[in-house]
């Protein structure tokens, strides 16, 4: 996390550092005003404890604070209250019981408010919240985790797995020059098409990309909860991501899609250590056993396609970048719903990419597709869409110079 500010998430390569716990991280001056009242406590605890405690604990401290604060309530545009929101301690099994009280003796070790000790069973209950409702916060251009935030009325709104809302995390501005332009950070509920009236509204609390099988091994694991909705129960689009080639041998396809499980859990654990030359290696082996075997929307497919445009990207071989980018985007086309975010994002990294091999007609047709997806799922004032209206500026200026 030292190369994302806490205050606006934005990657940067020179943050300056709180000169008292030395570990939260700031752009500037203004980003570190904005954000003091929240870390001042944090700040004295990190220094009293002398470590950092991991980010669920740190939030389960900062909603404490809050409690307290504000005589029982986070916030004021809070429909309810964060005691009320459903912890699931009751279900969770032995092991991860354990490890929750382990989490309320480092809680107890962190947090402190003058005279006032919670119990720990209070304890036990904000942490199970944040267990269940924990939303995962990314940076600003939406590609790597940061830390995880709760948003009481988002809990309150149910899971669908073809939902017809979408939760995006607007980042706000705080960087332009004049202060009055300054915008919040905020997460917001964005309808993905028309809502009718009286239609429940819903989101997607799990990966959409999943068979219904796991869909539904992750939503009991994480949410206690068998979905029964029209996709799970019909099955829907589980061929699609589970797809072979045309006229494919079936024992071949059992035996390419078993070999890509595994390559995939390597190539993840070279991405978590940033070895690309490694990750490609990996992709292009899996991509090659994978020809004429599984389907353009297999999921093994597609997974190792994205890890190889990230890993072109890095290694800047562009035009292959591109070449990917654009296979796993129309693979996300039969998949995603029309103005699902990660389909406006794969357009972009494909427009990015097209841009960077210095093709900027194709460039401009994705970036101007990309851009009509996130004008609905991350809304026209989104740093994202902004950033891509720049690009579809310069994208401009290349091809005019091209035809000149
Ligand atoms: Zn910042
Ligand atoms: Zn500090
Ligand atoms: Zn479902």
């Amino acid at each position: 996390s030292s190369q994302v500010c806490h205050s606006c998430f934005r990657q940067q390569a020179q943050l300056h550092r709180c000169a008292q716990c030395r570990f939260a991280h700031y752009c500037d001056r203004t980003c570190q005003t904005a954000c003091w009242e929240e870390h001042r406590q944090e700040c004295q605890a990190i220094r009293r404890l002398g470590e950092v405690p991991a980010d669920r604990i740190r939030l389960a401290a900062r909603v404490m604070w809050r409690m307290h604060k504000d005589t029982g309530v986070a916030s004021d545009s809070q429909l309810l209250p964060v005691e009320e929101l459903q912890d699931h301690v009751a279900d969770l099994p032995q092991e991860q019981l354990q490890r929750l009280h382990a989490d309320v003796r480092t809680f107890q070790e962190f947090w402190s408010c003058g005279r006032s000790r919670p119990s720990r069973e209070d304890i036990a209950h904000v942490l199970g919240i944040i267990k269940t409702n924990g939303f995962t916060l990314s940076d600003q251009r939406g590609l790597q985790a940061v830390g995880v935030g709760l948003f009481p009325n988002l809990c309150l709104v149910n899971h669908d797995c073809w939902p017809n809302c979408s939760v995006v995390l607007n980042h706000g501005n705080q960087s332009a020059t004049n202060p009055a332009l300054h915008s919040q950070r905020r997460v917001e509920l964005r309808a993905l098409g028309k809502v009718c009236q009286g239609e429940e509204l819903t989101v997607s609390y799990v990966d959409f990309l999943d068979t219904s099988a796991e869909r539904q091994r992750k939503l009991s694991e994480l949410f206690f909860f068998h979905c029964t909705c029209q996709r799970c129960s019909q099955h829907l689009k589980d061929d699609a991501m589970t797809a072979a080639a045309d006229g494919a041998d079936a024992a071949e396809v059992q035996e390419v899609t078993a070999f890509s499980q595994e390559c995939l859990e390597k190539i993840d654990r070279c991405l978590t250590g940033r070895d690309y030359q490694e990750v490609l290696a990996l992709c292009s082996a899996c991509l090659q056993k994978q020809r004429g075997l599984l389907a353009d929307t297999h999921l093994c497919h597609l997974r190792v396609l994205s890890a190889a445009v990230e890993a072109l990207s890095y290694l800047r071989c562009f035009p292959e970048a591109a070449a990917y980018a654009l296979r796993l985007l129309q693979g996300y086309r039969k998949l995603y719903p029309p103005n699902h975010a990660q389909l406006g994002v794969a357009a972009m990294r494909a427009g990015v990419a097209h841009l960077q091999a210095g093709m900027p007609e194709a460039a401009h047709e994705l970036i101007c597709q990309a851009y009509r997806t996130l004008l609905v799922s991350h809304g026209p004032n989104h740093s994202t869409t902004r950033d891509l209206e720049a690009m579809r500026r310069q994208a401009e200026l290349e091809l005019k110079v091209l035809k000149q």
